[in-house]
């Protein structure tokens, strides 16, 4: 028996222990680890076991035990909950809920709150995805969209109108990781009525918690940095019950989180904020090392763009991400070298893992818009955005530089 078991006085056994509630001082790194931890029953484990089932033993109808029993999985299983616990623990809210993908996170969101006739403020550079389905329910459900460019979101008051019923704001944005200030928003969206969801997926609860900002709903997609590894896809929405409740909708819509997903994204988040203080040092680093590089024509990273969000992301933000974007001097054919010689970063879409990974956003994410769409959002060919992992930042530079160089070295004309 552990010393723990028989300590003198102590009538609890670290099975109960293992089923409490956390500390309320248990701080971000602490709730990381611990939370959601719940007593396993059957064998005392100490990691949570994966409820791979479909459907539950159902306990004979109309007792006690039947209210409230696990029935199938689609509408609550115990591994996603407590992956579920440890979201809600970290962004301090009442609850939170998982769902198959971070697009299957924001399609519940909005499905279950507008309804025909409702205006959705959103801004230009939000996730494709979320764009492309706005502009569905435009289309086809007759919700009213109102995009905003950079500049007119900057002032929330003027953006909002009777009408708004959501504000579905993002940032840092993709790819050119510009700044939105939070509470500003907030302050607009409580004086209209309207509901602000900001998806936080660059940012992770480790950079910015957008709730205790004033915002009402923060989702995530857990495919990135929440996961880690590139190894699962899944998004969050995490907020107040009297919303969550709305969104239980997704139940019906069915795009639950599988329980195997759910176990490696509890598995992944004990080391959250351990990996994310690492990918903003790596961050800071290389936006710092290619700013001096002759290959680059521009660095985004957060706060950079001006003085005004450099003062919001020093308001709002405790690190800036390990999310990079530069223009490479050179074009779209620097760029075609420069992914040929890298030998370290993989080139490839998504963002958020260990490793670091390089992607284009005129081929990727930003690949359906229209030439005049990229040059109103001021994307263009010449664009490599880096997620950066955690490896050392020494050989991240080293493989960057490296590449650049070559890249920035044209060849003289064949005779
Ligand atoms: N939100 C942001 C900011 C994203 O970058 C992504 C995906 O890249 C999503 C949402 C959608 O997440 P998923 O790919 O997990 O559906």
């Amino acid at each position: 028996m552990s010393p723990e078991a028989s300590a003198p006085g102590d009538r609890t056994t670290p099975r109960d222990r293992a089923a409490a509630p956390l500390p309320a001082w248990a701080g971000l790194a602490t709730r990381l680890v611990h939370g959601g931890r719940r007593a396993d029953l059957n064998a005392g484990s100490v990691v949570y076991p994966i409820y791979q089932t479909s459907t539950f033993h159902y306990p004979a109808p109309h007792t006690e035990a039947a209210h409230g029993a696990y029935l199938y999985t689609r509408n609550a299983n115990p591994t996603i909950e407590a992956a579920e616990e440890v979201l809600r623990l970290v962004e301090g809210a009442e609850g939170a809920r998982l769902f198959a993908s971070g697009m299957g996170a924001v399609s519940a969101l909005v499905l279950s709150l507008v309804r025909p006739g409702d205006e959705v403020v959103a801004l230009t550079d939000l996730y494709g995805g979320t764009t492309d389905l706005l502009h569905d329910l435009r289309d086809r459900y007759g919700v009213v969209v109102r995009e905003l460019t950079d500049a007119q979101a900057r002032d929330p008051a003027s953006a909002i109108t009777d009408r708004t019923r959501l504000v579905m704001l993002e940032t840092p944005t993709n790819p050119l990781l510009r700044v939105h200030d939070i509470a500003r928003w907030s302050a607009a969206t409580d004086r209209a009525g309207a509901i602000l969801a900001v998806d936080g997926t660059f940012a992770t609860p480790v950079n910015q918690q957008p709730l205790a900002l004033g915002a009402d709903l923060v989702v995530h997609s857990a495919t990135k940095y929440l996961g880690g590894h590139s190894d699962l896809l899944g998004g969050v929405v995490v907020g107040p019950s009297r919303l969550l409740e709305r969104i239980d909708a997704r139940r019906a819509y069915g795009a639950t989180m599988d329980p195997f997903a759910a176990f490696l994204l509890h598995r992944s988040l004990k080391t959250l904020q351990v990996r994310v203080e690492r990918q903003n040092e790596n961050g800071r680093a290389v936006a710092a090392a290619l700013e001096r590089h002759p290959g680059v024509a521009r660095v985004f990273y957060p706060g950079r763009t001006s003085p005004e969000e450099e003062a919001i992301a020093a308001r709002q933000m405790t690190g800036r991400g390990g999310m990079v974007t530069v223009a490479l001097r050179g074009g779209a054919p620097a760029v075609e070298r420069f992914l040929e010689r890298l030998e370290l970063v993989h080139v490839a879409s998504s963002l958020g893992s260990v490793e670091s990974l390089a992607s284009v956003p005129v081929q990727t994410s930003h690949r359906h818009l229209a030439p005049a769409e990229l040059a109103a959002r001021g994307i263009d060919a010449s664009m490599v955005r880096l997620s950066l992992g955690i490896e050392s930042s020494t050989d991240l530079i080293r493989d960057l530089s490296q590449a650049l160089d070559a890249a920035s070295v044209v060849a003289p004309p064949s005779l």
